[in-house]
């Protein structure tokens, strides 16, 4: 028989495989190390004996074609790791049972509650086997119910000869939460022409647009002195930068105020001292252009802020982080179209949604690889009342079974429609 994806999700949270972004190892924890060899191990146990693991600790593995002739080889992929932002280590997978709409008190913290009434998502799930972490702990459904899945379709097929598919390649991956998973990602090496991550919520969502998404760096420069024979001396660059702070908005273009398409500037580090203090401001917007138009705000800003102060300077840094991935899949409009095929097919309805945020598809996808993102049903990410449940997961491994088909079927290349517009 089968694992099931739940069995194998239960193995897996149990690893702590907690990023950490301080880190300059990579992968940044040892821990993400021993899950990417155990599935190394797991791969091979059910046969497929190519999968290994690089130096940098991505694994690859491949399932052989079962059809003959020229099928485009396509690949799935998901990310070991675990937030940074919450424990990893210590993970006890509770499985509620038949879940009946009352709340679930997680036992170890009962201050940490599940309530239908403030999870809208709950209510799909009456009847269903939902999984969560004990209470102190995030569960790491992000995005491990992604690799349980993977595992669970990867060990279907090979069990299934008769399901007709081409090639189909998997990469289990570090580092993703703290943007580094697809660093040394060998795009090469993987050699599919188009990829999954299996990263995402709710049944049947499809996610194929990303923010695109900068880093600025504005740093004030004061001037110290003791602060008792100061007069008419000190420059107090934390003054300054709190004035910058103040002049950002707030009720609008902030994280705190926008949703769907609307982008933000977001103030999320400050490294303070009188002499020099830097702010960290993230910049997103669906629209690349975009981006430009909000770095010129802040930089305007910040000039503003020590306008009053002749004796103080500011410089301002820009780095790149991701781009909208939509940017890179509108040329190859199949990719997301055969996944909306595959979504329904498993009985589902595509539910398509803008990611605020990236993924490692947002990287990929402009590294030459195009990836859009599937559901594998994780809810609550990076979060004490994280959850999953196990029908969920078992709905992502059928669509992974569909894809795997719908790209075998004659003129899978070839380019449907192109996509309807971007939004306004
Ligand atoms: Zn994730």
């Amino acid at each position: 028989m089968d694992t099931s994806a739940l069995e194998r999700f239960l193995r897996y949270v149990i690893v702590d495989t907690r990023s950490d972004e301080r880190a300059s190892t990579f992968p940044s924890t040892p821990g993400q190390l021993t899950l990417l060899r155990q599935l190394v191990d797991e791969l091979k146990a059910i046969g497929i004996d190519d999968a290994s693991m690089d130096e940098h600790g991505y694994v690859m593995a491949t399932i052989p074609a079962t059809s003959p002739g020229p099928i485009p080889v396509i690949g799935f992929v998901a990310h070991v790791d675990t937030s940074p932002e919450m424990p990893g280590a210590g993970v006890r997978p509770i499985v509620h049972r038949r879940y009946d709409g009352r709340d679930i008190v997680l036992p170890d913290d009962p201050t940490a509650v599940l309530r239908l009434s403030d999870q809208p998502a709950l209510a799909t799930q009456i009847g269903n086997d939902i999984v969560t972490a004990s209470g102190t702990t995030l569960l790491g459904a992000d995005d491990k119910a992604g690799v349980a899945a993977i595992m669970a379709a990867a060990e279907y097929l090979i069990r299934h000869p008769a399901v007709a598919h081409g090639p189909v390649r998997i990469a289990f991956t570090p580092d993703e939460e703290i943007g580094r998973g697809a660093n040394h990602f060998d795009v090469a090496r993987f050699a599919a022409v188009c990829a999954y991550t299996l990263d995402g919520g709710s049944l049947g969502e499809l996610e194929y647009e990303s923010f695109s998404a900068d880093a600025m760096t504005v740093t004030f420069r004061g001037f110290n002195t003791h602060p008792g024979y100061a007069k008419g001396h000190m420059v107090n660059a934390i003054r300054l930068a709190a004035d910058f702070i103040a002049l950002l908005p707030r009720d609008r273009l902030s994280p705190e105020t926008t949703e769907g398409y609307e982008g933000y500037v977001h103030p999320y580090v400050v490294d303070a001292s009188v002499e020099q203090t830097s702010v960290k401001v993230l910049i997103r917007d669906f629209v690349t252009a975009g981006l430009k138009e909000k770095e010129a705000m802040v930089e305007a800003l910040a000039k503003q802020a020590i306008a009053s102060e002749p004796r103080a300077l500011v410089s301002i840094a820009i780095e790149e982080s991701y781009r909208n991935m939509r940017e890179v899949l509108d040329r190859h409009p199949q990719v997301v179209e055969h996944a909306r095929t595959a979504i329904r097919r498993a009985g589902l309805t595509p539910v398509e949604r803008p990611i605020r945020g990236g993924t490692d598809g947002s990287r990929l996808s402009f590294m030459g690889l195009p990836t859009p993102n599937l559901f594998a049903g994780e809810h609550n990410f990076h979060s004490r009342l994280e959850w999953v449940s196990a029908q969920d997961m078992d709905k992502a491994v059928e669509v992974i079974v569909e894809l795997c088909k719908v790209w075998a079927e004659p003129g899978s290349e070839q380019l449907p429609p192109p996509n309807s517009q971007l939004p306004k």
